[in-house]
Formats: C-alpha cells, structure tokens, sequence
C-alpha cells in the first residue's frame, strides 16, 4: 500500500512556523499541492516559499488570521481559487497561553479559544462543500488535552474541545467517507514554549524530560509523518481517533 497522496489538494493552517511546516513539507514532497496560512509576514514564510519551490508544484501561503471570521473567509477564498475539491485539511494553528486559573482573564481565554477551538469549527464549515468522499480531516490536539497541564487550563479545554468536535463529526459526517482523526503532539521542539523565562524554560524541560520514555523531546517530522499517515491511504479505516505521537509519556 502506498501513502497516495500525489496529485491531492491539501489545506494546512499555520504553516509558517513548527509542526504546521513540518507538516507542508511533507505533504509537499508527498506530491500534494498545498494551500497554507499564517499570520505573520517573515522570514519564515520567506523560507518556507523558497523551500516549496525548490520541491516544485502550485502552492499557496496566505496571511490570514483562523482565529477570526474574515481570516478564515479569506483563507478558504485563496483555497478555492486554487482547488475545486479538498483531499486533506490539517487544523494545526494553535497558541499556546500560561496563566495560573485564578487570574486566567476572560479575554485570554476567548483568545486561546478563538485560534485553537473556533478556527478549526470555522475552517472546516467552509471546507465541507469541498470535502468529498475520501477526504480526511486531521485535527492538531495536544497530549495535555487528556492529561491537563498546571497553568494551561484554557489550553487543554480548547484541545479537549477539539477531541470532542472530531468524535462528532466522524460519526455526523461518515456517512460521506469524510474521515476525521486527532494528531496529539507530546512536547515538540519548536517556537512553541518561547514565551517562557530562560529559568522556566529549564524547569519546563526538566519536568518534561523525565517523563518522556524515548528521554528526548519530538521533532516537527515525527509528528508530520503521524499527519501524513492518517492523511492518506494508509489510513482509510482509522476514524474519530486520537494518535498520540509522544515518545512514550
Ligand atoms: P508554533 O508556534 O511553532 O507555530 C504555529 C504556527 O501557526 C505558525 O506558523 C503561526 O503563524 C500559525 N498560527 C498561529 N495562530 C494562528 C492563527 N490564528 N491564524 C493563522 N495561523 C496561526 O506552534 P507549534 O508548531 O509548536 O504547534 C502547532 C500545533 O501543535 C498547535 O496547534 C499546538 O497547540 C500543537 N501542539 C504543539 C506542541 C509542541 O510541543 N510544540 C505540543 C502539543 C500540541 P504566525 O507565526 O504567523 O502566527
């Protein structure tokens, strides 16, 4: 059996930076055409064009926001101008927040929420018409979602959310041979916990270490090629589940 995703139409939030381009790349050299989004201009999407080119195919980087209305319309605009049809759509943008739950403000929580919950509920409403039987969805959650986190409540609600809006639309949506599937990430080495003090940052990976039975922490491509599995062909009979891809917590 064959991955089969050569000649598909991809769709993959937040693809600048991490696990979201780690996740283009693959798909990419996969033979997929990739329509991606960010919010940022730089030197990360700079570089993340330059390599897409260098792989070759028609692909397609758009800023847009998934954490609001107007970005996510903007993004499935590009999306359509570029596809008729949707193979795979990977949910991945996410924002990471750490406040202790008794100053956690409403606004930070709606915030979190907004990216990680409400942007792939908008994006993958937009895509439904595109979607077809065959298609996969594959949402980016978090090991946290099940195990909780100090600090990170609003974070692991929004990944818990996302479990359960999965579970729902494989059994609402199954019927059409639309499948929907979770990628739960452990601790992967990318920007993601960059807002942290050099001395949180050493305890957060002390604690996170020792409980890592492969004792290192994941890289992007580990969790691409989980992504690229439920993606393709692989797959076709896995659906509604959650693929924890975290060296063994
Ligand atoms: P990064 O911060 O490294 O990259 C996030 C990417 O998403 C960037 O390209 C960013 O673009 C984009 N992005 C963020 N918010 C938005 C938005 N509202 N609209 C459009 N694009 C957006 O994150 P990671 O690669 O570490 O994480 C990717 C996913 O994996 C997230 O969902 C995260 O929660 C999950 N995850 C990560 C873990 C880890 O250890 N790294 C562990 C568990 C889960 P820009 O820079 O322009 O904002």
């Amino acid at each position: 059996m064959e991955l089969g995703l050569a000649g598909k139409n991809a769709l993959v939030t937040g693809g600048s930076r991490g696990i979201g381009r780690a996740v283009v790349l693959a798909l990419a050299k996969a033979g997929a055409t990739v329509v991606t989004c960010y919010r940022q201009e730089g030197e990360a999407v700079d570089s993340l064009a330059r390599e897409l080119k260098e792989i070759g195919g028609e692909h397609l980087l758009v800023r847009a926001d998934v954490g609001t209305v107007e970005g996510v319309e903007r993004l499935m605009e590009a999306c359509r101008s570029r596809f008729d049809s949707l193979d795979v759509l990977v949910n991945n943008a996410g924002v990471i927040s750490q406040i202790p739950f008794s100053e956690l403000p409403l606004e930070e929580w709606e915030r979190v929420l907004a990216t990680n919950l409400t942007g792939p509920f908008l994006v993958i409403g937009k895509a439904l018409p595109m979607l077809r039987e065959g298609s996969s969805v594959i949402n980016v959650g978090s090991r946290g979602a099940m195990a909780g986190i100090p600090l990170r409540g609003h974070y692991t609600a929004s990944k818990a959310g996302l479990v359960g809006l999965t579970r729902s639309l494989c059994k609402e949506l199954g019927g059409r041979g639309i499948r929907f599937n979770v990628v739960a990430p452990g601790v992967i080495d990318t920007s993601e916990p960059d807002e942290l003090s050099e001395e949180e940052r050493a305890a957060y990976n002390a604690r996170y270490l020792r409980m890592m039975a492969l004792g290192r922490f994941g890289r992007p491509e580990e969790i691409a090629g989980a992504v690229l599995f439920l993606a393709g062909d692989l797959s076709s009979y896995v659906n509604g589940e959650t693929l924890h891809v975290d060296g063994g917590v």
